[in-house]
């Protein structure tokens, strides 16, 4: 057995997950290469070196789900570090700043198929994830879970009128945030009693294709926090959400 840290990444094939495997990597860990679609994980593993193992998981199929987490208990026996980053933020269209994309997601106007489908990998994928693979985690020495939000999903933040994102935060993708910002800390004091760590965190706005490259940080500084997270010691604090190392996030 690999004796090396492992850990597993969700929607790895592009955007940040993809740079956050690419760093745990570079720091000697091995990484599953989380991707819904097999070719596409294969080509991102490829591009970094045999420490990263392409692994199907699609986080709305309990079925994908499942077989993920199985082929990881025969081949591993343990996972130590789980990275829930996949996400979407809209169905269809990808810049949820501009002026379309919020007259259509008011709470008054948005489409609750378009809700449903968002919260469903947002949300229901993480708690899916957590649930299969929290057995696998229980078997490491050093543990630790890193949930992938947003700060536009911080309630305290967005009911400021003076926010600046105050008025974008809309029931779609903020508000699917701000919903995996509630699930994430009932998984913190699940697990309050035990060694496994959980920490919440939040990129830097960058240019992905979940915003349609408006995002003005390039890769590297958007996914710093998330790196710096996920490669914290067994001493490394849990129950956090922040945007830099000592800038907490408010919830
Ligand atoms: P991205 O480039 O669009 O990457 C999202 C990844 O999630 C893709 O690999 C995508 O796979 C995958 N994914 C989507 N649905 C999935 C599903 N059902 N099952 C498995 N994988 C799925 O976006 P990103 O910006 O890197 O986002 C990564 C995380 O950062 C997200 O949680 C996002 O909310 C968060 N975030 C991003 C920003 C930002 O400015 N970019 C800011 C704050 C927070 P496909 O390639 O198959 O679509």
């Amino acid at each position: 057995m690999d004796a090396s840290r492992l850990a597993l990444i969700t929607g790895a094939n592009q955007g940040v997950g993809l740079q956050v495997a690419k760093e745990l990597v570079a720091n000697g860990v091995t990484v599953l290469l989380g991707s819904r679609d097999l070719a596409r994980g294969e080509a991102a593993a490829a591009g970094i070196g045999p420490a990263a193992i392409p692994l199907q998981i699609d986080v709305t199929d309990s079925a994908s789900i499942a077989a993920a987490a199985a082929r990881i208990r025969s081949e591993f026996g343990r996972l130590d570090l789980l990275i829930n980053n996949a996400a979407i933020s809209s169905t269809q269209a990808r810049d949820i700043g501009s002026p379309e994309y919020l007259a259509a997601n008011r709470p008054s106007t948005a489409s609750l198929d378009e809700i449903r489908a968002v919260w469903e990998t947002n949300v229901f994928g993480v708690v899916a994830v957590y649930q299969a693979m929290l057995p696998l985690l229980r078997e490491s020495a050093d543990a630790r879970i890193v949930n992938v939000s947003s700060g536009i999903g911080s309630l305290t933040t967005n009911a400021d009128p003076g926010y600046e994102y105050h008025r974008l935060f809309g029931p779609v993708y903020p508000a699917s945030k701000a919903a995996l910002n509630a699930m994430t800390l009932a998984m913190m004091i699940e697990l309050e009693s035990t060694d496994i760590k959980v920490n919440l965190v939040s990129p830097a706005y960058t240019s992905t294709n979940l915003n349609g490259f408006a995002g003005s940080q390039p890769i590297e500084e958007g996914s710093r926090e998330v790196v710096r997270v996920a490669l914290l010691g067994p001493e490394g604090p849990s129950g956090t959400f922040t945007r830099w190392e000592g800038a907490p996030i408010p919830w």
